[in-house]
This record gives C-alpha cells, structure tokens and sequence, in this order.
C-alpha cells in the first residue's frame, strides 16, 4: 500500500511539473489575462504593466525590451513618414532600428511563431504570438533562424538583420500589434523595469 502511495505521489509531482511546463510556467494567478488582455490603448497598457508590484514575473511573457543584442538607435519612428523609397506619406506601422547586415534578432518575448516568410513590403519576416494579444514582427531580415509553430524564448537569437524587400539599407524593421491593431512599440522598446536582470542587454 505504501508503494502505491509513493507512486501516486512521483506522479502527482510529475503531472505538476508538466503541467507548468505545458502553460510556460506562467504565473498561477494569471490576472493579466483578465485585465491586460482587453486593453489596446498603449497609455492604458502601460498604467497597467508599470504599476503592477509583480511586473517581473510576466515581463517574459510580453513583447518587452530590444529585438536586438545591442543597444538600440532609431532611424525612424512609427506613424506617417515621407517613405524613403516610394517617396509618398505613408503610415510607418512600426519602428526602424540601425543594423548592420548579420547582426542578431532577439525575440523580444516568450511567444510562438505564427508565421515566417517574405512579403515586399517586409522583406523576410517572422511573426511571433505572445501572451494577451500582443504580436511581434521582425522585418528585412538576411536570415531567419525559427520555424512556423516553433516555441521562442525572450532574449532566444531568430534571425540576422539584413536589407531584404523594399529597403535602402539594412536595418531592423520592428511591429507590435495588439489584439489584432497596430500599436506604438516605442514605450515597449525600452521597458526597463528589470534591466538588471537582462544582463545580455548590459554593457
Ligand atoms: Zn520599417
């Protein structure tokens, strides 16, 4: 009877690690899913994220931080913009970053990859699905590294920085969408809130 008993329990013990593993190992009380995932105005998103005590423990699930191994400098910002190439007032539905051609990408989150591929506008691309509704896109691309359904960690290299599609010269093109919209990524880029522990993002 005994021996029963310890087997049980090496299951019971078993079945909670693969669980955790099966969710991520997000946290038990997953209140962000409530309250985060709703929401698409980026003021209200970050009222939420920086005033939460417990920030830390679902920062990873969250597109957060630099999409490259480096600090990063801006070339142009999200929003309308003389383009550069087609020379007429477009929307910029995300932010570009400088790089050099081979330079690693970085997901910026825990999340799964929906979708790789080259469009013309985007270059080589890859799409990333994270926790509440957030999206990740990581443009012009040299190289991509991940494949369609493959899990990513935050911080985990995908691809190489490069001048594919319509570009005058490699850089990162980088988007967040929000349930489906496009959202402002700039306040998301430089969330620094736990910049200690990303020591990779430290000089
Ligand atoms: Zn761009």
């Amino acid at each position: 009877m005994k021996k029963v008993a310890l087997i049980i329990f090496l299951l019971s013990i078993n079945f909670s690690v693969f669980s955790q593993l099966a969710n991520n190992n997000l946290p038990e009380e997953d209140y962000w899913e409530t309250q985060l995932t709703p929401m698409v105005e980026v003021n209200d998103m970050l009222r939420h994220i920086y005033s939460d005590p417990f920030k830390e423990d679902y920062i990873n699930f969250i597109p957060a931080g630099y999409p490259l191994n480096k600090e990063v400098n801006i070339n142009s910002f999200y929003g309308f913009r003389n383009h550069p190439v087609h020379k007429v007032s477009l929307f910029h539905r995300g932010i570009d970053l400088k790089g050099a051609t081979g330079e690693k990408a970085i997901a910026t989150g825990d999340g799964d990859v929906i979708d790789v591929g080259f469009k013309v506008d985007l270059g080589n691309y890859i799409k990333i699905k994270h926790c509440y509704g957030f999206e990740s896109i990581y443009g012009h691309l040299n190289k991509i590294s991940v494949k369609k359904g493959q899990h990513v960690k935050r911080m985990q290299v995908i691809g190489e920085v490069g001048a594919t599609g319509t570009v005058t010269g490699p850089h990162l093109h980088y988007t967040l969408k929000k349930n489906n919209q496009y959202i402002d990524p700039f306040d998301f880029l430089f969330m620094d809130f736990e910049r200690g522990k990303i020591s990779m993002l430290n000089k």
